[in-house]
């Protein structure tokens, strides 16, 4: 091997070191087991109520437009299919395996349990849990739920300005973040919901959301905090990608979509779940955050 190859394959993994960050999955609250779909399509709803702040049909086409920030980027290399349908209800966070998208403009509490105040957005993630039996932790719905009480949402937030009281926050920006979770990852710093830091698919730990995170993890769509009006997420980065393209991976056979099967997404998925799905269904929150001053 020559002076130069050596040369060359030193500066590559340095430069992979200093610019990877890694995804990180979320995982079972009870035995830490990886989360995921055991379906091919996920379809998220708004809830038909809407906001106070935007058209239906603005919600239902920026919801849309966030989840082709995930499709456009993984459908070539994940089987995993992310699309939306339009409002209808009023439907509301439920572990029905019918993934929604709730605006909470009076009170940011479900179930008369307040939400954090700096939370724009949060996913709960409703899966088995089943230690050491077959289909522990796979995720049976998402649902979303967005904080209208001390945020407005805008699709233009250079030009709009927040209601009283409240500050802008990007609904394109926040929904593929959401989508993020909604499919299984986590965040990209440890956010102290667990109590070590979390490892990234690297076999990392992840950096403390608190104290200094590098510049990579800051750019990707999993990392929780944003700042006013931050459209950043919109624009995923290679490792919240490869965190779909490695999960589900296209050279995979898919499972079964159940929402072509059943025709639609009321439908519990399929029988193997059904009774788990009684026995041992635990939620899971994932916060984002507005950023820290
Ligand atoms: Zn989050």
């Amino acid at each position: 091997m020559s002076a130069g190859f050596r040369l060359a394959i030193a500066i590559a993994v340095m430069s992979l070191a200093g610019e990877a960050a890694g995804y990180v999955r979320s995982t079972s609250t009870t035995d830490g087991v990886p989360l995921r779909w055991l379906e091919s399509c996920i379809a998220v709803q708004p809830d038909g109520r809407g906001s106070q702040d935007l058209p239906i049909d603005v919600v239902n086409d920026t919801l849309a437009r966030a989840a082709a920030n995930w499709s456009s980027r993984t459908d070539s290399c994940s089987y995993l299919r992310l699309t939306t349908l339009p409002a209808a209800g009023p439907i509301d966070v439920a572990p029905d395996g019918r993934p929604v998208m709730v605006f909470r403009d009076q009170l940011w509490e479900r179930s008369g349990i307040a939400h954090d105040p700096g939370a724009i957005g949060l996913t709960t993630v409703f899966h088995i849990s089943s230690p050491g039996q077959p289909g522990d932790g796979t995720i049976l719905d998402a649902d979303i739920e967005l904080n209208g009480v001390n945020y407005t949402f805008v699709t233009e937030p250079s030009t709009t300005p927040a209601r009283p009281g409240t500050e802008v926050a990007d609904l394109e920006n926040t929904l593929t973040h959401e989508l993020g979770h909604v499919q299984g990852l986590a965040h990209t710093c440890w956010d102290h919901a667990t109590e070590t830091p979390p490892l990234d698919d690297q076999g990392n730990p992840i950096p403390d959301c608190d104290g200094t995170v590098p510049e990579a993890i800051q750019m990707t769509t999993m990392f929780p905090t944003a700042a006013p009006g931050e459209i950043s997420k919109r624009m995923l980065s290679d490792d919240d990608v490869r965190g779909i393209c490695e999960v589900y991976p296209s050279s995979e056979a898919p499972p079964a979509c159940y929402q072509e099967v059943d025709g639609g997404c009321q439908a519990q998925p399929g029988a193997p779940a059904a009774p788990l799905w009684l026995l041992a269904l635990a939620p899971l929150a994932l916060v984002c955050r507005r950023k820290r001053a």
